[in-house]
């Protein structure tokens, strides 16, 4: 009896500790809800309906081939724009891509589809970026006349980042978003690196990278796992492009599990779930899968903080394969193999980020955690941010063997002293406004 009453209270305090209180803003709720899964599948067909969109493919025809790919992308980016008011900038980013001796056999030009939605705080700098590739291919990564649907990848991403425009393109944020469909992923990630280069060339102030890659597959055969309430973030742990200060900093303070990804990571689980229902960000703490890239590696490796957002379960039957019927069984990625509301789910997730970012404050500057004195307390400072300002901030604390934050403390002040040590715990802080939009998390670096 006894043993039942204590196991009663403690599952009663359990369920407390488990309770959260969740508000959502309704400006970015209205924008989920018009997130729609025919539309996702409409542009996924279409995009499939060129037939091949490998990048060393056609670029003359009007109906096939990389180049009627990417003026259909080009075009529904316009039409967006015509729809809601001319606030986005539409462009290709071109280049001429000289070969590799491997996959690019000679010089190319290669077109990456941007569109910008410039934010409304001039002073404000940040830009969000958001990618999916519109390019495909088959077995034979040089094969560029086969049919190569790339239904999954990625013209599920391309569909997501699409669908994103055309309802974020309606709206106004303080912070700049910028839209892209990514070419030359399968050869080298060659459009990617163009632009992440550019972006660090001309001095962008890149504030988060979203690589949407394959976000529309719920199936994985070999293991039977059908999992349409998951969603992977890749993030790196320690910088790739980290200077040396930064390195010995890192090591002097155990920082290596607090890099810029991992901690935009945290945000878009804690964002995520917050705003999709029956939906879990599962946190992989490694920069891609296993030995593999993505779109976002190049934009880590400019120093940018750069996540990829995949899919649960790949399917390696449909991914990258020749189109054909094997024993009955139908090898290719097909649209017919999409899962379009596990598609729509994925693409509010980014929503959902995006929206939360480009309506926040920018993170606090200067972020200090004092060590003038030997004390078993912390105390922290910082500078409020430029542009909008923020109605206070958050302190956050884990254990040092904890991959998520764990407590939040709320202080209007740009200073704190709370009674947690330096020497146990990990900290980090927000700027939040008054709805509740929060900015990406900085980690406070020792000083006086
Ligand atoms: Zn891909």
């Amino acid at each position: 009896m006894k043993l039942l009453y204590t196991l009663f209270i403690f599952l009663l305090i359990n369920t407390v500790q488990a309770q959260q209180t969740i508000t959502r803003d309704p400006f970015i709720t209205g924008m989920l809800e018009e997130v729609s899964a025919a539309n996702l599948e409409q542009s996924v067909r279409k995009l499939v309906s060129f037939h091949t969109r490998h990048t060393l493919s056609d670029t003359l025809s009007k109906t096939r081939g990389i180049g009627a790919a990417r003026s259909w992308i080009k075009a529904e980016f316009e039409r967006y724009n015509k729809d809601n008011g001319n606030k986005l900038q539409v462009q290709y980013d071109s280049f001429v891509q000289p070969a590799d001796g491997r996959r690019i056999l000679e010089p190319v030009v290669l077109k990456n589809v941007v569109a910008i939605l410039p934010g409304t705080a001039p002073a404000d700098k940040r830009m969000l970026m958001v990618c999916g590739h519109y390019d495909s291919r088959v077995t034979d990564v040089m094969n560029s006349k086969d049919f190569a649907p790339g239904a999954n990848d990625d013209a599920s991403g391309v569909a997501g980042v699409l669908e994103l425009a055309r309802i974020m393109s309606n709206e106004t944020f303080q912070t700049t978003i910028v839209f892209v469909a990514m070419v030359g992923e399968e050869q080298g990630l060659y459009g990617a690196a163009h632009l992440a280069k550019k972006a660090r060339d001309e001095g962008w102030d890149v504030h988060l990278l979203l690589n949407n890659d394959m976000i529309g597959n719920s199936y994985g055969m070999e293991t039977d796992l059908k999992d349409n309430s998951r969603v992977r973030i890749f993030s790196e742990g320690v910088p790739a492009a980290e200077t040396k200060e930064q390195a010995s900093l890192r090591q002097a303070t155990g920082g290596e599990n607090d890099g810029n990804a991992r901690q935009a990571a945290r945000y878009i689980k804690e964002t995520g779930e917050k705003y999709v229902d029956h939906l879990e960000v599962k946190l992989v703490y490694r920069k891609d899968r296993f030995l593999r890239g993505g779109d976002h590696t190049p934009f880590s490796a400019q120093g940018f903080t750069a996540v990829r957002i995949t899919e649960m379960n790949e399917d390696f039957n449909r991914q990258h394969q020749d189109i054909r019927t094997e024993n009955g069984f139908k090898f290719g990625d097909l649209p017919e193999y999409v899962d379009y509301t596990y598609l729509q789910k994925i693409t509010r997730l980014n929503l959902a980020v995006l929206a939360n970012l480009g309506l926040a404050p920018a993170p606090p500057q200067y972020p200090v955690l004092i060590t003038s004195t030997l004390t078993n307390k912390t105390a922290l400072k910082w500078t409020a941010p430029g542009g909008k300002a923020p109605a206070g901030y958050y302190i956050l604390i884990r254990e040092t063997t904890s991959p998520f934050w764990e407590k939040k403390f709320f202080v209007a002040e740009t200073s704190a002293e709370i009674p947690y040590s330096k020497d146990n715990y990990l900290f980090g802080l927000q700027a939040v406004d008054a709805a509740g939009h929060e900015s990406l998390i900085v980690v406070p670096k020792p000083g006086k």
